[in-house]
């Protein structure tokens, strides 16, 4: 293909962008769209079927609904499972907003377990409180939600990827630039306000199959939005705090225990015996996991045979049906039924991702970043354990803020976009082809991949990220120097990049916090205690004033819940505390450089 004209791009206009058409990306367009915005919606792959719930989802893992569990249960459950380091403000609003975002999405058509009352069926998989709601019919999710964006007429673009946000001279967001995956055209688009929810860096470290694209998270989200808020000056947060699940060896898919624990599933090691002391969704329980597996007592199972038949075949409807629906075909081909055999286990590859564990973009509770008119929802966002219906609910709230930002913005069209951050995008993106026999993107990208997992993968050390670091700079000329010939090919080295942008960030996050914290996901060997003294604070990263990755430390805002073992500073009362109408809040310029 031809190197397009970078002074002559496909140029398009909207007053709110958002970049990346899954869970979060498709509320923020409905809401923006519902409030009579001129939103564009921006997805690289086609959002009838991208993103997390492609394929559906078996149920809500965090709802918190009135009757069943309180806000104030959850936003205490989550501190705990994040050693305390979390803005409970930001995490409160998933749980106050998390139940009328049910509401609003069976309001669309999506179904959510009900008891003989009525009532919503949640379950129980943590110590305290209940906040699993299955969703039989979830692998409509994603169907459902495109059709109501289509009946809404929510402007959106299929195949075109965002590479850089665009800037103006006031730091402000003012668009994005991106290309055609399928036909190569460069593009760039003029907004007033840019909403980020273009997913995990599920790309960062390479699965145990050596597969590229055989992660744990959805593999098309590759960082894509932590490289571009970075690039666009916004802070990260918490990108130490690494992303590793629990999952089934060999398929790489979750093993489920929000959907069997319920039914009396349970993790077991090659004695038979349960191992698992911490709570499902934190770091420690990863920590054990690993520590069995290497023991003696390895490999572990997820234990299903000691269930009847009925409850089996109840298990399978859910597990072989949404999701990962090649599950079924993959226990059937290895000549595996639960009902004999127990599933063997095995650890994710690491990963970025708020929904998961806490890494991401830095926000506060109205999805508002650092960059002015730039916001951010869903796992990319630093909202922990955000999961699916905290992506939707800060769709909604980005799209909130958003237009609010517009408003206050005045009658100021959409900026220019400047052309030298077009100049610079457009060499990003169409490099490889003026080097058609450079090393292609696979091969490059496995190899930096591997480099993650021998020396980012905990257990950490200041030696081991020390040569992580070298070997992301080194790497650099080899990324320069990829070779592509088609657009698809050129999306795949954009990807790349982002891999390495977030693996630099990973390496000196970990590097910098000189302490072990949230169980293996940040494991420090060479700092095996918590140090609370120094590092009960955030540790944020962003662009500096030169071009270099400046690290420095964020202190851990009051909180509004008071949480045994942390010490409690009540924050005082907000106006926009229940939901973004009320002021968008400034983050506190509170930081300390080391
Ligand atoms: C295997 C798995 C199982 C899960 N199970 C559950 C569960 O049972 N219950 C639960 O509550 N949560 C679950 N989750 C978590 C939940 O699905 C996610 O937290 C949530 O869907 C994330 O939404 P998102 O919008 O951030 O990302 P996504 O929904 O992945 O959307 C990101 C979108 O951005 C697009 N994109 C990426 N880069 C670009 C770019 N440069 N330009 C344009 N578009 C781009 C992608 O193609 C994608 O469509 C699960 C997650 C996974 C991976």
């Amino acid at each position: 293909m031809q190197i397009p004209d970078p002074r002559t791009p496909l140029r398009m206009e909207c007053d709110v962008l958002v970049i990346g058409g899954g869970t979060a990306g498709t509320m923020a367009g409905l809401t923006a769209a519902e409030a009579g915005a001129d939103v564009l919606v921006l997805e690289k792959a086609h959002i009838r079927h991208s993103g997390a719930l492609a394929m559906g989802m078996d149920g809500v893992n965090n709802a918190v609904i009135p009757g069943k569990a309180t806000p104030e249960q959850y936003v205490t459950e989550i501190t705990h499972a994040n050693d305390g380091i979390i803005n409970q403000r930001a995490v409160y609003q998933t749980a106050l907003l998390g139940f009328p975002m049910i509401k609003r999405l069976e309001s669309y058509g999506v179904k959510f377990e009900k008891d003989e009352h009525g009532e919503y069926a949640v379950r129980r998989v943590h110590r305290v409180g209940s906040y699993v709601l299955p969703m039989p019919e979830g692998k409509d999710v994603k169907k459902v939600l495109y059709r109501r964006l289509r009946m809404k007429k929510v402007r959106h673009t299929n195949r075109v990827m965002a590479v850089r946000v665009l800037t103006g001279p006031d730091g402000r967001a003012t668009g994005a630039v991106g290309f055609d995956t399928r036909t190569g055209e460069f593009v760039t688009i003029s907004a007033r306000a840019v909403i980020l929810s273009t997913g995990a860096c599920g790309r960062l470290g390479l699965p145990a199959s050596g597969y590229l694209y055989g992660t744990y998270e959805n593999p098309t989200n590759a960082g894509d939005g932590y490289a571009m808020a970075y690039h666009a000056g916004a802070e990260l947060s918490g990108i130490e705090c690494f992303q590793v699940n629990p999952l089934i060896k060999d398929y790489n898919g979750p093993a489920c225990a929000y959907v069997t624990g319920p039914f009396g599933g349970y993790t077991v090691n090659a004695e038979g015996n349960r191992f698992v002391d911490c709570d499902y969704w934190s770091g420690q329980m990863m920590a054990e996991v690993a520590r069995e597996l290497a023991s003696a007592r390895g490999p572990i199972y997820l234990k299903l045979s000691h269930l009847p038949d009925s409850t089996i075949s109840e298990i399978e409807k859910i597990l072989h049906g949404t999701e990962r629906p090649s599950r079924g075909t993959f226990h059937e081909n290895r000549g595996n039924d639960y009902r004999h055999d127990d599933v063997e286990m095995h650890i994710s590859e690491v990963g970025l991702c708020s929904g998961h564990s806490s890494s991401g973009v830095w926000v506060d509770h109205t999805a508002s970043t650092t960059v002015p008119g730039l916001f951010a929802a869903g796992d990319m966002a630093c909202v922990p354990h955000n999961y699916m219906v905290g992506a939707f609910v800060y769709g909604d709230l980005a799209a909130k803020s958003a237009l609010k930002f517009v408003a206050g913005a005045g009658s100021d069209g959409a900026a220019e976009p400047a052309q030298d951050q077009v100049d610079e995008a457009h060499e990003l993106i169409y490099r490889p082809l003026a080097n058609p026999d450079g090393p292609p993107q696979t091969q490059v990208e496995y190899k930096l991949r591997r480099y993650v997992n021998d020396y980012l993968a905990p257990p950490k050390t200041a030696r081991k990220m020390e040569i992580a670091l070298d070997t992301f700079q080194r790497m650099e000329a080899e990324l320069a120097s990829m070779g592509a010939k088609t657009p698809h090919d050129l999306m795949r080295c954009v990807e790349v990049s982002f891999i390495r942008d977030c693996a630099e960030m990973a390496a000196r996050a970990s590097l910098f916090r000189t302490e072990s914290r949230w169980g293996l996901y940040h494991q420090r060997v060479d700092f095996p205690e918590r140090n609370d003294a120094e590092w009960f604070c955030h540790v944020n990263l962003a662009k500096g004033p030169a071009g270099a990755m400046e690290l420095f430390t964020r202190p851990v805002l009051p909180y509004m819940v008071p949480v045994e073992g942390f010490e409690f500073v009540a924050l005082e009362p907000s106006p926009d505390d229940e939901a973004v109408e009320g002021a968008v809040g400034a983050l506190e310029p509170s930081l300390s450089r080391r």
